[in-house]
């Protein structure tokens, strides 16, 4: 149970990069890195907007001389200071996230970065190179990892209580672009703009999240070859999709399949997955996240509720209340941020052994994330045919 002990080593100092007034991810990073205490919001360069970030991060608290008009100047400033910070958050648009990753990796911190890491598998491997070289923690804000649940069904699945695995379905599969909203919403303009977005719009902006799920639950499924039909069915938005559809292939004959759309009529996250094995399949759903559907072929659906005895300990060590109370993306998000803490008091003991044990999306997660989308890219743009995964 987490129940706001500190964690050895900590508060970390902490920084932000982006997350300003009213953006859409920002006070999630901030509520969720706050709310054990490991982390303390030092500094920031908030906005794209100078004078507006430094109001808002005078707002949050944070010191006006520790509010940036830039990342460079932050993590200048910050680097020659005694009480400087360690870690940094970042949370701006994608067209931006390598170059600040880079710079905050060149300049000694920790890093939390949003999703996409970046555009590109080879921007990806430099990052890697990079964490290496300096010994710094790269962490993704996969935050739907936090639920306690996705490491129940983790678990069953390696005790092998569904079976050998032959089908994984995955769906993120919302409404809230079914009309063109980008010509009203700035932050849903840049989404659907290649020079910030990359080349995707859906399958990196929501499918990586499934994706990511599917890969905690399945460390051993391996993708072989995939095919993507991607479409733009408010047409302003080609080339980039808000609708896809990816098959998957993974090496031993098991089968996947990711829907990724942001037109899905009616729908609020659609956000699901649903393992399939020879005897008993699971399924999750992130707008009742607390509750892991398991159904055994010939036998009553059972439903798995947070925070009880029966469930595996790996599923019960970051509750935060006792069950039948419901936790949700703020709790999932806090979990993530605590991971992130003890990976980063991990990593710079260089305690090997010790990082293995903590679940969290690394660097490695960030890059199979990028990976991902350049192969179905590749695939939709080919006509939407088979491609090895590469
Ligand atoms: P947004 O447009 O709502 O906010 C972006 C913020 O970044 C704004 O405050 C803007 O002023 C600031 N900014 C832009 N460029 C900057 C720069 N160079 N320096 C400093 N600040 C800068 O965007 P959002 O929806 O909050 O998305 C931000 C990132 O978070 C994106 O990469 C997006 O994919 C990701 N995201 C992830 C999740 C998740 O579940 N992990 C959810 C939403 C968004």
């Amino acid at each position: 149970m987490i129940d706001g002990t500190l964690l050895p080593g900590c508060p970390i100092a902490w920084g932000m990069v982006g997350g300003g007034h009213n953006s859409q991810i920002g006070h999630v990073h901030r509520s969720a890195a706050l709310r054990d205490h490991n982390f303390r919001l030092v500094a920031g360069a908030f906005d794209i907007d100078a004078a507006r970030g430094r109001r808002f991060g005078e707002q949050l608290g944070v010191d006006v001389q520790r509010c940036y008009a830039d990342y460079r100047a932050m993590f200048e400033a910050e680097a020659g200071r005694p009480d400087g910070i360690r870690a940094v958050s970042i949370a701006t648009p994608n067209n931006t996230h390598f170059e600040i990753c880079k710079a905050a990796l060149l300049s000694g911190l920790h890093v939390v970065c949003e999703k996409p890491l970046c555009f590109t598998t080879a921007e990806a491997k430099e990052l890697l190179e990079l964490s290496l070289a300096r010994n710094r923690m790269v962490g993704v804000a996969y935050g739907y990892a936090g639920h306690p649940l996705i490491a129940q069904a983790r678990e069953m699945i390696a005790r092998g209580e569904l079976g050998d695995i032959r089908i994984v379905q995955m769906q993120f599969s919302h409404g809230f672009h079914s009309e063109a909203v980008e010509q009203s919403s700035p932050a849903a303009r840049w989404r659907m703009d290649p020079a910030f977005a990359g080349p995707s719009y859906v399958l990196g902006d929501i499918g990586t999240h499934p994706l990511y799920l599917s890969q905690v639950m399945l460390p051993g499924l391996k993708i072989e070859r995939l095919m993507c039909s991607r479409q733009s069915f408010v047409s302003s938005r080609a080339p980039l999709e808000d609708n896809a559809f990816t098959l998957m292939q993974y090496q031993g004959g098991a089968m996947g399949y990711l829907w990724a759309c942001a037109v899905n009529s009616g729908s609020m996250h659609g956000h699901k997955l649903r393992v399939i094995g020879a005897r008993a399949s699971l399924e999750w759903w992130d707008e009742h996240p607390n509750q892991l559907r398991h159904e055994v072929q010939g036998q009553p659906a059972q439903v798995l509720d947070r925070g009880m005895g029966y469930l595996h300990p790996a599923a019960l060590q970051e509750d935060r209340i006792s069950a039948g109370h419901a936790e949700g993306l703020f709790e999932a998000w806090s979990n993530l941020y605590h991971r992130f803490a003890l990976a980063m008091e991990a990593t710079d003991r260089r305690d090997r052994e010790a990082l293995q044990t903590i679940l969290h999306p690394d660097i490695h997660a960030g890059i199979e994330g990028v990976r991902w989308v350049e192969n179905c890219v590749r695939s939709a743009d080919a006509g939407g045919i088979w491609v090895d995964y590469c």
